[in-house]
């Protein structure tokens, strides 16, 4: 996987959070404050520009670039939980990036979202849908299916994370002030990280 697999999964993500970006706010207006959306469309268009103005040449690169941006530019909670994820993600990628190497770097980039956030499986936010994603990548890689197949796979788990959260009782982040107010709804973060997972599934390389 190299630059160009990494800039066009960054592109993948902007496309599909745009084409949802409603989607998301509407997820955040039961359970939040409406902004999901319209945040994480603004700040993965923002990433996308400054890719453009300043070629990364490197995956690490394009993932530290990601990162500024996200932390700078997007308000609220899922600007710096995500920038930081693709932080610790670009800090542990080593070159050239092998199938292990990349599922050991998303798996640093989602334990710094639970160390940031505080939050562990269960509390219904992002971490719902990533850590099952993590798990599942790693233990296709370790499998030795394709790398399109561990994908997918990844991307599987990251959706049917995101909609197990629905009957979950937030305990992190603005939605646990709703106590069991929050219960039945999907949490937005875990849907935008699904969508995160489906950009990584349909990189064409
Ligand atoms: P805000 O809640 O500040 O308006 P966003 O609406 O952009 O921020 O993002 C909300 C999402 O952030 C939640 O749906 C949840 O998935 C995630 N989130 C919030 N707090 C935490 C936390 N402490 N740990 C992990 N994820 C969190
Ligand atoms: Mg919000």
């Amino acid at each position: 996987m190299d630059t160009d697999f990494f800039l066009a999964w960054f592109a993948g993500m902007a496309e599909l959070i745009r084409l949802r970006r409603d989607h998301l706010t509407e997820l955040d207006a039961a359970i939040g404050d409406a902004d999901h959306g319209t945040n994480l469309d603004r700040g993965f268009a923002e990433v996308r520009q400054a890719l453009a103005e300043w070629p990364p040449t490197s995956p690490e690169q394009v993932l530290l670039s990601a990162s500024n941006t996200l932390i700078r530019r997007v308000g609220g909670a899922s600007g710096p939980l995500y920038g930081t994820a693709f932080r610790q993600m670009g800090k542990a990628l080593d070159a050239p990036v092998t199938p292990a190497g990349f599922a050991t770097a998303f798996e640093a980039g989602v334990r710094a979202v639970a160390r940031l956030g505080k939050a562990v499986p269960g509390d219904k936010t992002m971490l719902d849908a990533l850590a099952p994603a993590s798990r599942a990548l790693t233990q296709a890689v370790q499998e030795g299916v394709e790398v399109r197949e561990a994908f997918e796979r990844a991307a599987r788990a990251a959706e049917e994370g995101a909609l197990a959260t629905i009957p979950l009782l937030a305990r992190k982040g603005r939605a646990s002030y709703l106590g069991e107010r929050s219960i039945g709804h999907e949490d937005p973060g875990a849907a935008s990280s699904a969508l995160i997972m489906a950009a990584l599934a349909s990189v064409e390389s």
